[in-house]
């Protein structure tokens, strides 16, 4: 009998029936896809894309070489080498960060002490030769520079969360 019914089947095309009948089933139904880049999926707030150094309003720099998100980071991605400047104040000479080892945890952002480092929600952007995974301090300061006005808000409209 089970015979019967699977060479019924097969003279029926019936598994290819029930694969037309999904594929049907999806040609009517509301499209999932966008046309990227022109239209994008909604960002959720908690999202964490490429980092970035702060500075005050007066263009001082804001990290103080405490290295507090350097030793909170459990992927190891960043480095940081400091040394007083002439009038006593503490500033890092090198800040890197890795990030191919980056688990865009938060950790970094969430141990400064004074809101330099921040995960901004940028999220496209890519690197055309070896090496361009770690940022240095120059590259991470021009984010910030750049988008100093978005993390701002960014920021603010986090604190509303809290
Ligand atoms: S987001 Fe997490 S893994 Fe990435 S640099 Fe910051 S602390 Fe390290
Ligand atoms: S970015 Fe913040 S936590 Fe990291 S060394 Fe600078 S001040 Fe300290």
């Amino acid at each position: 009998m089970n015979k019967l019914i699977a060479k019924l089947k097969s003279f029926t095309l019936w598994e290819l029936l029930i694969g037309m009948k999904l594929t049907g089933r999806y040609f009517f139904s509301k499209k999932m896809t966008i046309q990227f880049p022109e239209e994008k999926t909604p960002t959720s707030p908690r999202f964490r894309g490429l980092h970035a150094l702060r500075r005050y309003p007066n263009g001082e720099e804001r990290c103080i070489a405490c290295k507090l998100c350097e030793a909170v980071c459990p992927a190891l991605a960043i480095t940081i080498e400091a040394q007083p400047r002439d009038d006593g104040s503490r500033r890092t000479t090198i800040y890197e960060i890795d990030l191919f080892k980056c688990i865009y945890c938060g950790f970094c952002e969430e141990s400064c002490p004074v809101d330099s480092i921040v995960e901004t929600t940028i999220k496209n952007y890519h690197f055309t030769k070896r090496g361009d995974n770690i940022m240095n301090k120059q590259e991470l300061l021009a984010v910030g520079d750049k988008f100093e006005q978005r993390i701002a808000q960014e920021k603010a409209d986090d604190a509303k969360f809290r």
